[in-house]
């Protein structure tokens, strides 16, 4: 495939809704949907995770013929090589920031595993587009390295998705312990964390986010889930413009409530195991959520929260950022774009 490959990568904070956004996007005849495609070395073709299909990552019919497709583009690569290779450039250690010091200083004078690596990384976007027979990814890894790493890439299209959700309702979100079953797509028990711990990760991780979108501008947007479940015509024209897609056959199926189908996204929230999803507003947070949790984000992350525009009563709801935010997310917006005014 001669043409660029185009990658719509959403970018933010875990929990986010970004599975929802993923098969929604992926509704387009253009689009494919792969999930978190940041785990597809190390959790699908080695750790034996389950594919939305429900067969695992080694004997998915797709990943299968993906992984042919890749290693015949990079032959000398190997999957554990691969993985190797994305623990020392792209896996968070820390914070993170050694990650993405040593990515802005490979702007400048890139070595060559790091060439290798983006070579690879680019092999793997083409080869889904061949696989699947569409030119449009939608990759929903989510993380601000994965992110700036991708602007590194000549060979694809980016358009970057900034989700973000209400901090309490992520806060309320990780709080829930799961147990494992890999049936339904749970890899690993998953523990509850404290909101402390979970606000102050939502409030690093948007803040890389942003930065991030900063190197395409152009070619990226913010969007508030809150947003995009109570309306979702409006939010999906903003999408297909960024997108470069006519997204309205989609905004007609979610209004009349129509399940959109999930293929084989191969990492992410257990929602893609159901085989579709519907729009589904979740305000569970508002009436179980801890007074003390709740205080814990403002503390934390208050700045932010009215960054993005989220206020600390439910009649600012419905509210868009652009006509909620305080003078500093009018500062904000200078360097991200803000939902548009409706
Ligand atoms: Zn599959």
């Amino acid at each position: 495939m001669s043409e660029a490959v185009r990658v719509i990568y959403i970018i933010g904070a875990g929990r986010s809704g970004s599975t929802l956004l993923d098969t929604v996007l992926a509704s387009h005849p253009d689009v494919v949907g792969v999930g978190e495609l940041v785990n597809l070395h190390s959790a699908g073709w080695t750790s034996n995770e389950v594919c939305a299909c429900g067969k695992l990552g080694t004997e998915c019919d797709f990943w299968t013929r993906v992984r042919t497709a890749w290693q015949r583009r990079v032959p000398e690569a190997t999957v554990e090589s691969y993985v190797a290779l994305q623990k020392r450039i792209e896996f968070f250690t820390g914070l993170g920031l050694m990650q993405l010091a040593r990515m802005l200083r490979q702007r400048i004078s890139p070595t060559a595993e790091f060439q290798s690596y983006l070579q690879q990384t680019e092999a793997l976007y083409q080869s889904i587009a061949e696989v699947s027979g569409k030119s449009i990814i939608v990759d929903s890894s989510k993380h601000p390295i994965r992110g700036a790493l991708l602007t590194h890439l000549r060979g694809i299209d980016l358009r970057l998705v900034h989700l973000v959700r209400d901090a309490r309702a992520v806060v309320w979100s990780r709080k829930k312990s799961l147990e494992a079953d890999q049936k339904s797509g749970v890899q690993f028990a998953i523990k509850p964390r404290s909101a402390w711990y979970s606000v102050a990760f939502w409030a690093f991780i948007n803040v890389l986010a942003t930065i991030v979108c900063l190197f395409r501008r152009r070619q990226s947007l913010r969007m508030r889930y809150e947003d995009f479940v109570a309306e979702p015509q409006v939010q999906l024209e903003r999408l297909g413009h960024v997108c470069g897609l006519d997204y309205s056959a989609t905004a007609q199926a979610l209004l009349t409530g129509q399940p959109l189908k999930v293929e084989h996204p191969i990492a992410g929230n257990r929602m893609r195991m159901k085989g579709s999803v519907t729009l589904k507003p979740d305000w569970e947070w508002r009436d179980r959520l801890p007074a003390r949790d709740r205080a814990a984000c403002w503390l934390c992350a208050g700045w932010l929260l009215l960054a993005f525009g989220y206020g600390r009563s439910r009649v600012r709801r419905q509210q868009s950022a652009s006509e909620s935010v305080s003078w500093f997310a009018s500062v904000w917006g200078c360097f991200a774009r803000t939902p548009a005014k409706r």
